[in-house]
């Protein structure tokens, strides 16, 4: 699904990502692994569009990444970030269905696919709250709905559990394990070792831009 090959970014002369190598399969539950300044973000914003300028090869379903348009990228990968990234004047529902109207979805169609993932995500009887009035949990939920509004292929997820307690995070990371076994293709940056070594899953770790270890369902670390 995602094909990476000989990958090289350079910021300031500094080789942020060097010569990287990966493959994201279809259907894969991802760990991305690596301290700070990895590259891991980098890389994430590579595959969205949002960080151009790199050599290499990158392929999203055996399309190269240089010619599909932006706009069909973030249709096919979705992204959830740390800070949740909510709009703070829109209610819960709003920033869920917004995602619809962009895309020019009838509103009908909008409005049973936001009712669906509302209830989905745990978060039925809050439709019309604000994220201020909201729990970081739970906003994160209403961030993970919004990422499956249009459906995408891929979820990317950069830290997602960065600003939530223990209990949370695990709850947000079993919710997208359970989106995974539903056929979603999830890769998640973290830097928490404990919460990858709680759920089986392929594990990336990188450092200084590079793949160091890829393995699947058990951790060498
Ligand atoms: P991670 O997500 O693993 O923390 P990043 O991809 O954010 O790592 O950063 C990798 C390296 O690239 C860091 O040294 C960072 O300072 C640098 N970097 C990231 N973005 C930029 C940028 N826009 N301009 C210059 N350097 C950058
Ligand atoms: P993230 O961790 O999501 O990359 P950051 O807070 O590290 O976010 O970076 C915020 C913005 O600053 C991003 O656009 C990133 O590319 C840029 N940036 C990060 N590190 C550097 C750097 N060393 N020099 C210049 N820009 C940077």
């Amino acid at each position: 699904m995602i094909f990476i090959r000989n990958l090289n970014k350079i910021y300031n002369n500094t080789n942020v990502i060097n010569n990287l190598d990966l493959q994201i399969e279809k259907g894969d539950f991802v760990f991305l692994h690596g301290k700070s300044g990895s590259g891991k973000s980098t890389l994430l914003k590579i595959l969205t569009k949002e960080v151009r300028g790199w050599s290499g090869k990158i392929t999203v379903d055996s399309q190269d990444l240089n010619k599909v348009a932006t706009y069909n990228i973030r249709r096919k990968i979705s992204v959830i970030y740390q800070s949740f990234e909510l709009l703070q004047e829109k209610t819960v529902y709003e920033n869920i269905s917004l995602a619809g109207h962009v895309v020019g979805k009838t509103n009908k169609d909008i409005h049973n696919r936001t009712t669906l993932l509302i209830e989905k995500v745990g978060l039925k009887g809050k439709e019309n709250l604000y994220p201020k009035n909201i729990s970081g949990g739970e906003q994160q939920r209403v961030a993970v709905a919004r990422a499956l509004l249009n459906k995408p292929e891929i979820i990317l997820a950069d830290e997602p559990t960065g600003n939530l307690d223990t209990e949370n995070a695990y709850h947000i990371i079993r919710l997208l394990k359970q989106l995974n076994e539903e056929g979603v293709t999830v890769l998640i940056v973290t830097h928490d070792l404990e919460l990858v070594k709680s759920f089986p899953a392929k594990i990336i770790i990188m450092s200084e831009g590079k793949v160091k270890i890829s393995e699947n369902d058990h951790l060498l670390i």
